[in-house]
């Protein structure tokens, strides 16, 4: 066979092998582009546990209806134009691939307005084939449907779990966003039935937003952490020794509100916690690591669920130090028998 340039349909697609794994992955892509366009209040509706439909509705700054267009196709972005740019991105999203390719795996509708805008437009792409702009009547903010996820992709289709399953991994994701953003109104249906809100009054701090989220037991052995060093800020929750879990089910981590799997940092929390946890037991924590854009690398992997530090070591002894401070001091606190 001859060498051929793909067309930019089987590009996108391909694409998508990488960024769409599941309706979850969706569902991620489409709320946080919502809150880089500054979103307050997101309503995500579902149906068949994202598969059959995923609706994200925000109140944000909204699309020209002649950049509709744009915002479906590759490397098309509004959030960085330089290298330099890269090295200090502040939003979620930046390389302009996640529209396209979920364009290209569903029957796709997105509809806009702007401020300014006296209307709004709709533009649908099926299975990645551009529509016309349409006029469309919209509120300020933008709408995002994807119906029939993978419906021309029966490889990715089979690999679609129960719609239990599906809607768990949806609601793992808005429960990790959910502590990200307390100044954020989130409100879930599943097939018509309002499923879950989380009010967006920013109250995670005083712990209400915690309770909700993890649980009011997880919210009243929780510790504040707070603790600056060498350009490195830690802050967020990290749960007694008495409450600790079977599973690594309640460990969040944000980098500069990114969230963030990292083996290095995990591995720092589970050392702080050697000699308080039986063995076995996992440690709960909402940590959220603040530092210099430049000294991390956000672009490892499509999805983003990973970083690379720069001085790793110096990010993982912080956070051991941090939290093992932290915990010896509730131990002193409250005078329970410390073996070494
Ligand atoms: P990225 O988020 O990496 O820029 P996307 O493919 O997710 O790439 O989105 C492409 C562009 O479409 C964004 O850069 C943004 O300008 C625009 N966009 C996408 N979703 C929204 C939204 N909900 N509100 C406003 N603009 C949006
Ligand atoms: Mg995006």
């Amino acid at each position: 066979m001859s060498i051929q340039q793909l067309p930019d349909t089987l590009i996108n697609q391909i694409a998508a092998g990488e960024v769409v794994e599941r309706p979850a992955s969706v569902v991620k892509e489409l709320v946080e582009n919502a809150l880089d366009a500054g979103a307050h209040r997101v309503d995500i509706d579902l149906e068949e546990g994202g598969v059959r439909l995923i609706r994200i509705r925000d109140d944000g700054g909204g699309i020209a209806a002649g950049e509709l267009p744009l915002a479906v196709s590759r490397h098309a972005t509004s959030k960085i134009a330089s290298l330099d740019d890269l090295e200090a991105v502040a939003t979620l999203g930046f390389r302009g691939e996640a529209l396209p390719s979920i364009a290209s795996v569903s029957r796709f509708t997105m509809s806009s307005r702007r401020d300014d805008d006296a209307h709004g437009a709709s533009l649908q792409v099926d299975g990645g084939n551009l529509g016309e702009v349409a006029p469309k009547p919209h509120p300020r903010g933008t709408t995002v449907e994807v119906r029939d996820l993978f419906y021309n992709v029966p490889a990715r289709r089979k690999f679609l779990r129960a719609e239990r399953t599906e809607l768990g991994h949806i609601e793992e994701w808005l429960r990790s966003l959910a502590l990200a953003r307390p100044d954020v109104e989130l409100r879930v249906s599943h097939n018509g039935k309002p499923s879950r809100r989380y009010k967006g009054d920013g109250q995670l701090f005083s712990g209400e937003r915690l309770g909700e989220t993890l649980g009011e037991e997880f919210a009243k052995h929780a510790l504040r952490i707070e603790h600056e060093a060498a350009g490195l800020r830690l802050h967020g929750w990290i749960a007694q020794p008495v409450y600790s879990r079977a599973s690594a089910d309640q460990q969040y981590l944000y980098v500069n509100g990114r969230s963030i799997r990292d083996r290095s940092v995990a591995h720092a929390v589970k050392q702080a916690y050697a000699d308080v946890l039986f063995h076995g037991r996992q440690p709960a924590y909402v940590l959220f690591l603040e530092l210099d854009p430049t000294r991390v690398d956000v672009n490892v992997h499509p999805a983003k669920h990973e970083v690379r530090f720069r001085d790793a070591r110096l990010v993982h002894d912080f956070v051991y130090r941090t939290l093992h401070d932290a915990l010896a001091e509730t131990r002193a606190g409250i005078g329970v028998a410390v073996s070494t």
